[in-house]
């Protein structure tokens, strides 16, 4: 099954847009980052999630199979302190995130992947491959740490840009008294009694988060894999640092062919962080906001960009879907085959094609709606669902989207819920919050007038 039409995808290793194509290409194989489970995750955390699921959707509409695996961190020094914190079991901890992070994600509308390997059902591996990195000379143990040795490792640096020299010099000035130069990274490290720790021929310990991303990619997918994606936070070190375990490992056989990295999400301009007390969890925006609004939001911009995250711009979501939802109610009587894949139109595929262009097919898909609600006919309402569903929406049935709440401009509970939620804000003097408000009923098409009588509203004709 020869790929329909060709994908290009830009490769943050070689710094250019490259027609993809996959080793093997009855099994083409993708990895991502998955989430260090501790906390609830942010809606920047599922960008990357939503991206990749949509690079996902499209790789399974051109080869048999693709393998798709998305790793749990549940070993690491902040879900340990998290239970200390909380005076639980670290298992408690992992457990539950584990299960929220899948919910959040499910919730989004991401495909489960195919691979979700833990951490710590990988410790096996994990040692083994430490063994062969100390065994080829490219890692030392020191003080019950196994670290990696860059220095042995010429090409380290390679996908982040950044060079050996210039990062002994930026390093910290307390360096580990253990380490033989100061870009060393731990591979594996001590445990104390009340810490998680397995036996190892290093001593009890466990391991650091680098080598688990390499274990469970060979263990899954192979020594060399398709694509490897995440976060651009994660280029370096953490990307960087899988490279040089995977290629040492392996003979210095390629570790992944394609790196594809996400730009990071703002909120209003800010970067997302729990000291600026501007995160936004993706279980709280779920139980507000229809979860395709959310969805396509975040596939409004390019992948490659940064992306900013506003009420205002989940309104124009809302509101954009409203649109598409409002030509599909019309189109109600109009029954397409839905026993067979829908097509997807060629020039929302195309846009898909060229580096994942969704802000494009995005566009596209607008204009597959203003098609159909002129010229309706079967084949224009399964061009419109069949481009939706390869996006992850139009998933729902149109009353469906339009009785939920934050999803219809006719939903007098949400509009209520509003007024109430803009009145706080302006006696509490947060005005932005006030606008912002007002702008998501312009938005849902309710018109508001503030009167001596308190604010009444109506909503305005399309
Ligand atoms: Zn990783």
């Amino acid at each position: 099954m020869p790929p329909a039409m060709p994908i290009s995808l830009y490769n943050s290793l070689s710094r250019r847009i490259e027609p993809f194509s996959p080793l093997d290409p009855s099994r083409v194989t993708v990895y991502l980052c998955g989430p260090t489970v501790y906390n609830y995750v942010h809606i920047g955390n599922a960008r990357g999630p939503v991206v990749f699921d949509v690079l996902v959707k499209l790789l399974r509409r051109h080869y048999p199979q693709v393998v798709y695996a998305r790793n749990i961190t549940d070993v690491d020094d902040k879900i340990n302190a998290a239970a200390l914190e909380q005076g639980v079991p670290i298992g408690q901890i992992t457990s539950r995130f584990a299960q929220a992070y899948r919910e959040d994600m499910a919730g989004l509308g991401i495909a489960t992947p195919d691979v979700e390997p833990y951490a710590t059902a990988h410790i096996g591996e994990i040692i083994e491959m430490i063994q062969t990195l100390i065994g080829n000379g490219h890692a030392y143990e020191a003080e019950g740490h196994v670290l990696f040795d860059v220095d042995s490792y010429p090409a380290y640096g390679e996908l982040s840009g950044r060079d050996t020299d210039e990062l002994i010099a930026g390093a910290r000035v307390e360096v580990a008294p253990y380490k033989k130069s100061s870009t060393d990274f731990v591979l594996w490290k001590p445990s104390t009694p009340e810490l998680p720790g397995w036996d190892s021929p290093w001593g009890r310990g466990r391991p650091g988060w680098h080598i688990e991303c390499s274990a469970m990619s060979a263990a899954h997918l192979g020594e060399t894999i398709d694509i490897h994606a995440g976060g651009v936070d994660l280029q370096f070190p953490h990307h960087e640092n899988e490279i040089a375990q995977s290629t040492c490992a392996h003979g210095g056989k390629t570790f992944a062919r394609w790196w594809l990295h996400n730009g990071m999400l703002t909120f209003e301009g800010r970067k997302m962080s729990k000291s600026l007390g501007n995160v936004l969890h993706v279980h709280e925006l779920l139980k507000m906001h229809p979860h395709e609004a959310l969805r396509l939001l975040l596939l409004r911009g390019h992948y490659r960009q940064p992306l900013d995250w506003s009420e205002a711009a989940i309104a124009q979501a809302i509101s954009t879907l409203d649109g598409w939802y409002r030509v599909l109610r019309e189109l109600s009587d109009i029954t397409v085959d839905t026993t067979q894949p829908l097509p997807v139109p060629g020039r929302l595929e195309a846009a898909l094609c060229d580096d994942l262009n969704t802000p494009q097919a995005l566009a596209e898909l607008s204009l597959l709606a203003d098609a159909a609600r002129q010229m309706p006919s079967a084949a224009a309402k399964a061009a419109l669902l069949g481009g939706g569903a390869v996006l992850g929406l139009l998933q729902q049935d149109p009353e469906t989207w339009f009785k939920q709440a934050g999803g219809s401009e006719v939903n007098a509970e949400r509009v209520e819920a509003l007024l109430e939620e803009r009145r706080a804000a302006r006696a509490a003097r947060d005005f932005a919050r006030a606008d912002a408000i007002r702008g998501e009923l312009t938005a849902m098409g309710v018109v508001i007038e503030d009167g001596v009588q308190g604010t009444r509203w109506s909503v305005a004709k399309h």
